[in-house]
């Protein structure tokens, strides 16, 4: 084993057993493979990234085996832009024989990849943060709503597939459409509230219009909108949380999150 990957791996360890000080053993990891990116999402810092050294795929490997040894059971692969690695089938197997393993996509490359690494995945996202331009002017590149689209249509013919959208102030008003289409897919919708990162633009919505939006959501779901992922628990509990000063419970063992190089 040469010193990078030893370095690498006693690192991984080390974060393991101080998260095992907690006696709970994260139950899910998140692992952005690279901060590269094809697309150039006014909110995300990770494009505006320079990827340095990357971990090998024998480096992802032995990491991999180091987060079953420890009991990570669920594992969700991001970036930037997964499907760049020319080596993402590779990971994506060996995860595959550990981990429940799901992964998200931008879907730029999904139509040409999506039966490369069908039989490697349990789950698959694609973001999508708006209806056409909307979409394309959030992603920063032209034509990126239609390719997102063509990849979830391919994708579904093998794959469970749900769309990802982050609710900014910008598209706030089409969270309901975003439903809309996963219903018109055939794929179940998640949602995520955008973040301000001081390196992005900060995009985070305002809190009143929000509630709204969180509010609507919780509606539709308690009138069986199959495809909104979130339980109806959640809702209420960023609403309690956000909006009636309800304490959040937080369970920082229930997750690790590496970045490219294998640092959390
Ligand atoms: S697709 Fe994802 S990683 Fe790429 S720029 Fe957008 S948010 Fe960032």
């Amino acid at each position: 084993m040469g010193l990078f990957q030893q370095v690498v791996l006693r690192s991984i360890r080390r974060q393991l057993s101080s998260l095992g000080s907690e006696k709970r053993p994260p139950f899910i990891a998140g692992h952005k493979l690279l901060y590269t990116c094809n697309l150039r999402c006014k909110m995300c810092p990770f494009w505006r990234r320079q990827d340095e050294k990357l971990l090998s795929l024998e480096e992802e490997k032995l990491m991999l085996k180091a987060l079953a040894d420890f009991g990570v059971s669920f594992m969700g692969f991001e970036g930037g832009e997964p499907l760049l690695r020319r080596d993402i089938k590779d990971i994506l197997a060996a995860s595959h024989s550990l981990f429940h393993t799901s992964l998200v996509t931008n879907g730029w490359f999904l139509k040409e990849r999506a039966r490369d690494i069908k039989d490697y995945l349990d789950y698959l996202f694609v973001s999508i943060d708006g209806i056409g331009e909307l979409h394309d002017r959030l992603r920063g590149i032209p034509g990126s709503f239609k390719k997102a689209v063509e990849g979830i249509k391919e994708a579904t013919k093998y794959l469970p597939v749900s769309i990802s959208s982050t609710i900014t102030r910008e598209n706030m008003h089409q969270a309901e459409e975003i439903v809309e289409l996963g219903r018109s897919l055939g794929v179940s919708v998640s949602f995520q509230v955008a973040y301000d990162y001081s390196t992005a633009d900060k995009m985070s919505p305002d809190a009143q219009r929000l509630r709204g939006v969180l509010e609507r959501l919780l509606e539709m779901k308690k009138q069986g909108y199959p495809p909104i992922v979130e339980s109806k628990e959640y809702f209420m509990s960023v609403i309690n949380s956000w909006y009636h000063n309800d304490p959040w419970e937080c369970k920082p063992w229930l997750t690790i999150n590496i970045d490219p190089q294998g640092g959390s």
